[in-house]
């Protein structure tokens, strides 16, 4: 039996897992199964890293258009983060206004609902990140 797609990224989802490579230290995220950096010698050698979930804002935008079928109220803002671990996400950021965004800002991930799939009733859920708060 198969199984869908859906649960095995489950704990990717909820854990903001990827990689670090054991030849060179390189990590990544989502997990990878071969090192960007040093290929080959990475083989057999990739480790499961759980991330933090704490990082920086590098860059933003403000999104005007609401993406269909997802529950997210426009307008929104999306940011790259940069994890303390190194690498680099896209993510919707929520608990403050817009106006309150800067490049470094310190967020963390917040796991949320990101919409409701019409057919399947499946939930999805995803990261966002939001203010450091602790
Ligand atoms: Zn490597």
């Amino acid at each position: 039996m198969q199984v869908p797609r859906y649960w095995r990224e489950q704990r990717e989802r909820y854990n903001l897992t990827g990689t670090r490579c054991g030849a060179c230290g390189h990590v990544t995220f989502p997990k990878r199964t071969i090192c960007p950096s040093c290929r080959h010698e990475s083989l057999g050698r990739l480790e499961d890293e759980t991330f933090e979930g704490t990082g920086r804002v590098v860059t933003w935008t403000r999104v005007h258009d609401g993406l269909p079928g997802r529950e997210v109220e426009a307008p929104y803002v999306l940011a790259l983060v940069e994890l303390d671990e190194g690498p680099r996400v896209t993510a919707q950021l929520v608990d403050l206004d817009a106006g309150e965004v800067e490049e470094g800002l310190r967020v963390e991930a917040r796991f949320r609902k990101l919409g409701e799939a019409s057919e399947s009733g499946v939930i999805h859920y995803g990261y966002k990140f939001g203010p450091v708060t602790r």
